[in-house]
């Protein structure tokens, strides 16, 4: 860039302004900073008031996976992300469980946890009892921050304390157990730690720092399970290539970042098309995979007797239908419409039954064809555009190189360059 990043002022202006002096700092082309400018479903005001220091913004992909059948409904699972062959992936793995009756999933209801640290407290384990003596006084604290919560069913039900142990010594830790109904919760539990904050602080004669939401939401998690056609699937063979996969992430944390990884691909594709916080289901997943002590996949995969294959997934879920993006951002709201989910307990169980199927296709694939051969086509195109084709040349490009079974960078401007010229 062009000057100095110390820019003053700079959330003050306009969204054109603030555009107008990255165009300056940057170098940005009239056409570079019109794509960003075009907000697609997201109009401009509203997404200034979504974040900060808006310029503009960038559209993704959604697609629509078909075949889910989840709780005995059917789903067209809307899927917004960057990566080919998932949304493809998703609906194929779909099919397979469906024929053998769907997904299955229950979950233990939208609890959430809310953190309040107490450092100083003279007498840490005495300052437990008493936080668990006298919670009814602190849960009446908290539901007074949220009288629409309560009046539907939600608010704070439960208190517990614990003693950390920490490298600044002893630490006294009071956990808010929240339903927060249809909501997410972060905001509505943030509220009511930092509003029971004085109390603790008289209860346990020490001193609150933090009053946090923990995105360890293990007190909301979904339950999946799934049989898969073993015909359907490639016999025996595949379902042993399955069982071979899993084996191999139970035991190596290399392997199973990348086994949870394809759960998330399929998470998060539906949590960005359904405006939730990506971040927060991304932490709760893999600290939730770490609870034993090491990490461990959040699947599990075995064979039944008639030699099926059936898989379990479980998880944390903490996603909202009120509040958040899910209510502002009109492409979500479209998307949950599409979705045809009526509660947050709805959605998350169809984010847990679309994690278990992304997690099916892709340890299939690696056990029988290999993942390349999947994402060869969509890849090539991919490689074309970033080579610089446009239009009819994309597929021609991505043609020779399948063709060719050479599908590279360098090939691929070498044939846009020979095209261009014919
Ligand atoms: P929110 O505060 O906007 O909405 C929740 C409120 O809506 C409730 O408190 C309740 O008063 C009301 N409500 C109306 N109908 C309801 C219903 N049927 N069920 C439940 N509540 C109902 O949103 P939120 O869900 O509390 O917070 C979510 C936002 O907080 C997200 O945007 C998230 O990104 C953000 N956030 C996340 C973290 C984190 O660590 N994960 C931290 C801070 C903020």
């Amino acid at each position: 860039m062009n000057g100095s990043s110390e820019i003053r002022g700079f959330y003050k202006l306009s969204v054109e302004e603030r555009m107008n002096l990255v165009r300056e700092l940057t170098g940005l082309s009239d056409e570079e900073a019109g794509v960003i400018s075009k907000t697609g479903g997201l109009p401009v005001d509203v997404a200034d008031r979504m974040v900060e220091n808006v310029i503009g913004g960038i559209t993704i992909p959604m697609g629509i996976a078909t075949n889910f059948r989840i709780n005995g409904k059917d789903y067209l699972v809307p899927m917004a992300l960057e990566e080919p062959s998932v949304v493809a992936a998703a609906s194929n793995a779909a099919k397979m469980a469906r024929s053998k009756g769907g997904f299955t999933v229950t979950n233990t209801g939208p609890v959430m946890i809310g953190q309040i640290q107490v450092v100083g407290a003279p007498n840490p384990q005495q300052a437990v009892r008493v936080l668990e003596r006298r919670k009814q006084e602190v849960l009446k604290a908290a539901n007074e921050q949220d009288p629409v919560l309560v009046s539907l069913g939600g608010g704070a039900k439960d208190m517990t304390a614990k003693v950390v142990k920490s490298t600044r010594g002893p630490m006294v830790v009071a956990e808010l157990l929240v339903n927060t109904g249809d909501a997410m919760g972060a905001n509505a539990v943030n509220t009511m730690a930092e509003a029971v904050a004085p109390l603790i602080e008289e209860q346990t004669g020490g001193e609150v720092f933090l009053r946090i939401i923990s995105n360890l939401a293990d007190r909301r998690l979904v339950r999946a399970r799934a049989t898969f056609d073993k015909k359907a699937m490639g016999g025996d063979e595949a379902v042993d290539g399955v069982l071979c996969a899993y084996a191999f992430a139970d035991a190596d944390a290399h392997r199973c970042a990348t086994h949870n990884k394809g759960i998330m691909n399929g998470v998060i594709a539906v949590a960005i098309a359904c405006g939730q916080d990506t971040r927060a289901l991304e932490a709760g997943a893999h600290s939730y995979a770490s609870r034993s002590g090491s990490y461990k996949p959040l699947t599990t995969w075995e064979r039944n007797s008639e030699g099926d294959l059936v898989g379990t997934l479980e998880m944390p879920m903490a996603v909202g239908l009120v509040g958040g993006a899910a209510r502002t951002h009109p492409a979500a709201k479209a998307a949950v419409k599409i979705l045809g989910v009526k509660t947050a307990i709805e959605l998350a169980e169809v984010m847990g039954a679309v994690g278990l199927a992304q997690n099916f296709a892709a340890l299939r694939a690696l056990a029988t064809e290999g993942i390349q051969a999947g994402h060869m086509k969509l890849h090539a195109r991919s490689m074309a555009i970033t080579a610089g084709a446009e239009g009819k040349l994309v597929d021609a490009i991505a043609a020779k190189m399948i063709e060719e079974k050479k599908i590279r960078f360098d090939r691929a401007k070498e044939i846009l360059a020979e095209l261009r010229k014919s």
